[in-house]
């Protein structure tokens, strides 16, 4: 297994393509700690999925709007299990509606969670980790482009991601971390049923015509965290079925 002795903790790990990853990062070798905002039964479960593979499962609740938590729980995972090889900054919201109607709170939540909870993740991972380890944020193929209309704050919260992540990969390629993206398209979570409002038309869009799975999305980021993905750095990889295509 690619990811023996390792150590990862993945924000959001209670649902969707956060507890796919963090179950499939344990199957791959590694001890996962996971956080949460608010579902702690779900984060149990993913915990004790993640120890039927045999590794170890941490669970902490933090809010990753909240500076003190979201670095208290990187602090919390190196400490209890060992070491830090691993983060991956998943945890997001899904603010939409108009434009006008967006207000200073719901603004302020989304780049604490997208943008600020990522960057204080990330620094006060890089404390913890040594040579061979890897960032990688969930940002949304909607950073790239944007084909409706009503979405204009989550897009700008992941396209920051971007440029948070080329900086990042030029401040730590000289420690052998890397620092990479990944824009998921249409994927079938809590947060994007597949048969909710709105699905038909993110399935016109594409090119294979389904949502992804969000084992799919976990595939990938455990590629990136692997020993093989060593020189891939500052990079941005979507799957979305062809939908930016
Ligand atoms: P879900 O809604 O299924 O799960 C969201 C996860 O994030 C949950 O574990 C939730 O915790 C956690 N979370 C939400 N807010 C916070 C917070 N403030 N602090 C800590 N954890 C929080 O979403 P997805 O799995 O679909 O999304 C995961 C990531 O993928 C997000 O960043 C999203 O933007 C991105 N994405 C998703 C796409 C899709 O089509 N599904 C497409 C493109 C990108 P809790 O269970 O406690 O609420």
């Amino acid at each position: 297994m690619s990811l023996n002795g390792k150590v990862a903790l993945v924000t959001g790990g209670s649902r969707g393509i956060g507890a796919a990853t963090a179950v499939r990062l344990a199957r791959e070798g590694a001890d996962v700690a996971l956080t949460y905002a608010g579902a702690e039964q779900k984060a149990q479960e993913v915990a004790e999925e993640i120890r039927a593979t045999g590794r170890r499962a941490l669970v902490i609740r933090a809010d990753s709007a909240d500076a003190a938590e979201v670095t208290g729980a990187v602090d919390q995972a190196a400490a209890e299990l060992g070491r830090l090889d691993i983060l991956v900054n998943n945890a997001g919201v899904f603010p939409h509606g108009p434009f006008e109607d967006v207000t200073v709170e719901e603004l302020d939540r989304t780049l604490a969670i997208h943008v600020r909870g990522t960057f204080l993740a990330s620094q006060a991972a890089v404390r913890h980790m040594t040579a061979g380890g890897r960032i990688i944020s969930v940002g949304s193929n909607l950073a790239d482009r944007v084909p409706f209309p009503g979405i204009t704050l989550y897009a700008a919260s992941k396209a920051a991601l971007n440029g948070f992540t080329k900086g990042l990969a030029r401040d730590l390629g000289g420690r052998e971390i890397t620092v990479n993206v990944v824009h998921p398209g249409s994927t079938a979570t809590d947060m994007n049923p597949p048969h909710g409002e709105g699905a038909d038309a993110q399935r016109a869009i594409s090119a294979t015509g389904r949502y992804a799975e969000p084992s799919e999305q976990a595939a990938l980021v455990a590629f990136l965290a692997g020993p093989e993905a060593g020189n891939i750095t500052g990079s941005a990889f979507t799957m979305d079925g062809g939908s930016n295509a």
